[in-house]
């Protein structure tokens, strides 16, 4: 360290410096959720655009049913007219009474198909109406997306216009720190989750709130070295001292 580095003034610099620091941090931080964040919205709302495929799956599938039920029933419909036309070239009681039960047959079979597909009428019915409902929501949704985009986009590029301003004065301030406290606070600053300088309040250490030894304390009121929590190891000042 230079001789002539005053300490006082070097812990005034390094307050300043945390100050814009505590700001970096903590846009850097948003400019690494704010993208996180929206991910996820997209995501959902896939998700959901995904549901209301399935829901037109289910429907294709269902109208595919509707279409076989429907050839099914003319099948049915056309033997019971053959069978019918049939009766009455029969010779004997016993072949009719055979024949009348095969219509019999039919026409219960008939009767089933069609409650099938009243059934598959009303389920088609039901999950056009769920999927039209899913499409208005979705439109909403995408538009809000869309727009909350534009503002996620605006906001980065703010954050990045201010990271660029902070960064500008910290170079002014960094110039005017010595280097070795400079790496001292730069390292504190990478294991410390962004914040290297602490104030003593009250005989604690505001970075990590254990006690400061009154040792401490004097010694950092000397201004002769750079004083470290013993705890969490940040550099240490006292407000009062030093007027920030
Ligand atoms: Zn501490």
């Amino acid at each position: 360290m230079a001789e002539n580095v005053s300490i006082k003034d070097q812990l005034q610099k390094l307050v300043q410096l945390q100050q814009l620091d505590t700001k970096i941090f903590d846009l850097e931080k948003q400019k690494k959720e704010i993208p996180e964040e929206s991910a996820k919205l997209e995501q959902l709302f896939l998700s959901k655009k995904q549901h209301a495929e399935d829901i037109k799956k289910e429907i294709d599938t269902l109208l595919l049913k509707r279409k076989e039920k429907e050839l099914g029933l003319a099948t049915k419909e056309e033997a019971s007219k053959k069978f019918q036309n049939q009766l009455y070239s029969l010779k004997s009681n016993k072949e009719y009474t055979a024949m009348l039960k095969e219509i019999e047959g039919i026409r219960a079979d008939k009767s089933v198909i069609e409650d099938e597909l009243l059934q598959i009428f009303d389920l088609v019915d039901t999950k056009k109406d769920e999927f039209n409902k899913e499409q208005e929501r979705l439109k909403l949704e995408e538009q809000k997306l869309s727009k909350d985009k534009e503002a996620v986009n605006i906001r980065l590029k703010e954050i990045d216009q201010e990271l660029a301003t902070l960064a500008n004065k910290r170079k002014q301030i960094i110039d005017l720190v010595d280097s070795k406290i400079l790496a001292a606070y730069e390292k504190i600053l990478q294991n410390r989750a962004g914040i290297a300088i602490a104030s003593v309040k009250n005989e604690t250490c505001q970075g990590c709130f254990m006690n400061v030894t009154p040792q401490d304390i004097n010694e950092i009121k000397m201004y002769d070295r750079i004083i470290f929590c013993q705890m969490c190891a940040r550099i240490l000042y006292l407000e009062e001292e030093l007027g920030v």
